[in-house]
């Protein structure tokens, strides 16, 4: 073995980092010259990026920040006369004019921060001041050269070569030891300098000429000064690829574990309970229903444990799938556990399981908590002796004290909700048993190769034949009085309707008593005809029953709700959804709740309530670029309801309005943060990286060959906490 790697050396080794330094660094976890070298600029400026001043004017309607770089020219404190408090301008110029950066926050800490002279590039939406001036209101900044400054390069003049600038992030804590943007250029220059050629090749050469990768080294150095466009787009694709061929490889351990080093349940697949239920329903399968029980099938019957995900848009028929599945794990005898994310969801879970198997011997039990003790300890005592055949419950299920007689198939809806460690909690309280993951969340392809890389994958692609496209329409505020006179007509015909009130979290008190006036006054004043019913999350589980039931039953014509309905609720007869404050909503959100309707022989509506002044008072915090492209954003949301039901197309727009992290909920869902790869857009380098993976652990499972000693050490030491958690599905 080559001794360690110098690039693993101690920050201090480097030029221009002392103590301080070097304690700011592992605040933010970076250790080693070898993992500030890994600290990628965020976004860099070149010529084409930046606008000149007296060009501005041409981009008030940005929908991205504008830069400019220009010369610190002046600088005033000055108190405004409207609120009596100090304001700082600062004012930049370039050869073309110049323009006005003001402050209002901070001040005392601006107006000491910049030197005259000094060269900066900042970046805002551009406004106007009242004159009708252009201004930038708390730019960004990035300081590009000091008034006098030496060991560094004029990136001002390089610029005009056609020099690229990395641009690097920074924190209060950094900034204070001098790590700005501009600190991390210089100490990462010096480090390169220093270390570069220790830097060590991890990928195999084999790999690395077959995929068209630069070497580690010269990825290291072109990621942060690159010469030209060319070498930063091959830095990039090399260190993007780094992150998801060891991901990939990780799930391909992961996979691999479970699949042979654990023995399963072999089923035998013929299932009368199942044929049972299938000769009963009502409707036929569809054709995609059929190809994914067959699949779920195939793999039953085999010893190795299924990991399967089931994909499907809102009602495409997933529960129906499932449950086949699960009567098949009962005719073997064995016991079933279905889990859901919220109590709503299970007890809908559990009533609609309980109506498909009204005849047949088979034992559905509920687990949730806020139980009374005598059912609860009933409830776990059939779960314990094997009484219960299905067990539906909340994470409840995973509590230490539920013990199963003979736990042999598990069902998980929904699980982008529930952590990978949640999953594996459930699948331990079995002998290794079958999984099987739902979700109705379409994700394209490459995407679910990275978040759900160690399961299989089977779509429901097609939606029953009887339903009718649901008719959706946006409105706004002003509108509300026709809206509401067309939920009279409907309700007159015998519809039943759901209105929608934004509670995104349950905790919100001020929403939440926003909703419960609301309520008030929509049942005492706009429909006092009807029967109108409340649901929100906060209400007693008995509550919550006793309204769908009544709901369920016609009794009430208007239900009134939170986002609580927006998974799992099925009542044919509600054709219509208004949805209020519909701006605030995600769109997935949306889209699942939109799945409510439109599952009658009916027509059915979607009416989504806009109301975009919300964001200017609810946002005064913020800074007005922010406020403007949330509702930019909001906007597209909406319109995306209004043109597209397909949940794939919907799902490919919210990923890229909210970005991966905030679309799964990152710690949630185990889905990785990376540095530099981007799951939405490196499809094709996921898929590379992938074949790799699996192809090197298909080959070389220990990574003994000499040309994996390298990729080796370094997997294990970097990935070892994941690595430990192998075995978890
Ligand atoms: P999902 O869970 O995928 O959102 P569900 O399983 O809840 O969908 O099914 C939605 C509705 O469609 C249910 O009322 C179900 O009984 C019905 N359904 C399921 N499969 C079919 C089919 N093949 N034809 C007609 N209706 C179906
Ligand atoms: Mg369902």
């Amino acid at each position: 073995m080559s001794n360690p790697p110098q690039a693993g050396s101690p920050l201090q080794y480097v030029k221009g980092i002392g103590p301080k330094r070097a304690a700011a660094l592992e605040q933010i976890g970076i250790h080693s010259v070898q993992e500030l070298l890994h600290y990628f600029p965020f976004d860099y400026l070149d010529r084409s990026s930046i606008v000149k001043i007296h060009d501005l004017r041409k981009h008030v309607d940005a929908e991205k920040p504008v830069t400019v770089i220009g010369e610190v020219f002046r600088q005033e404190l000055r108190r405004s006369r409207r609120s009596n408090r100090l304001v700082f301008f600062l004012t930049l110029k370039d050869e073309t004019g110049s323009v006005t950066c003001v402050f209002f926050q901070g001040v005392q800490w601006y107006k000491n921060a910049f030197e005259q002279g000094e060269l900066l590039a900042v970046s805002a939406y551009p406004d106007f001041d009242k004159l009708g001036r252009i201004q930038f209101t708390h730019p960004e900044f990035d300081r590009l050269k000091g008034a006098e400054e030496e060991d560094e390069p004029d990136w001002g003049k390089l610029f005009n070569t056609g020099a690229i600038i990395p641009k690097y992030s920074s924190s209060a804590d950094l900034t204070n030891v001098g790590l700005d943007s501009r600190g991390f250029r210089r100490v990462i220059r010096n480090a390169l300098k220093s270390h570069l050629n220790s830097v060590e090749e991890i990928l195999p050469e084999e790999i690395r000429s077959r995929c068209g990768l630069l070497p580690l080294g010269a990825a290291l150095d072109q990621i942060h000064f690159p010469l030209h466009g060319e070498n930063l787009a091959a830095a990039r694709k090399r260190l993007k690829f780094d992150e998801l061929f060891f991901l990939q490889l990780m799930l391909a351990y992961r996979k691999r574990r479970i699949g042979q080093e654990q023995k399963g349940i072999t089923y035998s697949i013929e299932s009368s309970l199942a044929r049972t239920l299938v000769e009963r329903l009502p409707f036929d399968l569809t054709k995609a229903q059929r190809r994914v029980v067959n699949e779920i099938a195939g793999d039953m019957k085999l010893s190795k444990p299924m990991n399967r995900l089931l994909q499907g848009d809102v009602g495409s028929g997933k529960t129906i799938v499932a449950l086949l599945a699960m009567l098949v794990a009962i005719d073997n005898g064995y016991q079933v556990a279905f889990m859901a994310p919220t109590e709503i969801l299970a007890e809908q879970h559990f009533r609609t399981l309980d109506g498909y198997l009204k005849d047949l011997p088979v034992t559905v039990r509920l687990l949730i908590g806020g139980q009374k003790k005598k059912l609860r300890e009933d409830i776990l005592g059939d779960i314990h002796n094997g009484r219960a055949n299905i067990v539906v419950g909340t994470h409840a299920l995973i509590e230490e004290n539920v013990t199963f007689g003979k736990l042999g198939f598990v069902v998980i809806d929904e699980q982008h909700r529930f952590g990978v460690l949640q999953r594996a909690t459930l699948r331990e309280k079995g002998f290794n048993p079958d999984v099987l993951v739902m979700t109705a969340t379409p994700i394209p392809r490459t995407l679910s190769l990275t978040v759900y890389g160690d399961l299989d994958v089977s779509v429901i692609d097609e939606m029953p034949a009887n339903r009718k496209p649901i008719k959706t329409g946006l409105r706004t505020e002003a509108d509300k009085g026709k809206v509401y006179q067309f939920v009279r007509e409907e309700v007159a015909r015998g519809r039943q309707v759901y209105i929608v009130f934004p509670l995104i979290d349950e905790s919100e008190k001020v929403d939440l008593k926003a909703a419960t006036v609301e309520f008030e006054q929509l049942r005492s004043s706009t429909f006092p005809e009807y029967q109108l019913g409340l649901l929100h999350g906060r209400m007693k589980s008995e509550e919550k029953d006793e309204i769908m039931a009544r709901f369920k039953a016609g009794e009430i014509q208007i239900l009134v709700s939170t986002t609580v309905i927006e998974v799992g609720i099925d009542v044919p007869n509600a054709a219509i959804m208004i949805i209020e404050n519909a701006e605030r909503f995600g769109l997935s959100q949306l889209h699942q709740l939109r799945g409510r309707v439109g599952r009658g022989a009916d027509q059915s509506y979607c009416i989504l309530i806009a109301n975009y002044g919300w964001f200017d008072e609810h946002h005064k915090g913020l800074e007005s670029g922010e406020v403007k492209k949330e509702k930019l954003n909001a906007r597209t949301r909406l319109e995306t309801m209004v043109q597209t039901a397909d949940g794939f197309k919907i799902a490919e727009v919210d990923l890229r309005l909210r970005g991966p992290g905030e679309f799964f909920g990152v710690r949630q869902s185990g889905i990785p943060e990376f540095r530099i790869a981007n799951i939405l857009e490196d499809g094709e380098l996921i898929v590379l990286a992938r074949t790799e993976a699996f192809h090197l652990v298909d080959g070389d499972p220990q990574l003994r060959s000499v040309a994996h000693q390298s990729l080796r050490r370094h997997f294990e030491q970097r990935y070892k906490d994941a690595f430990a958690l192998g075995s978890v599905g």
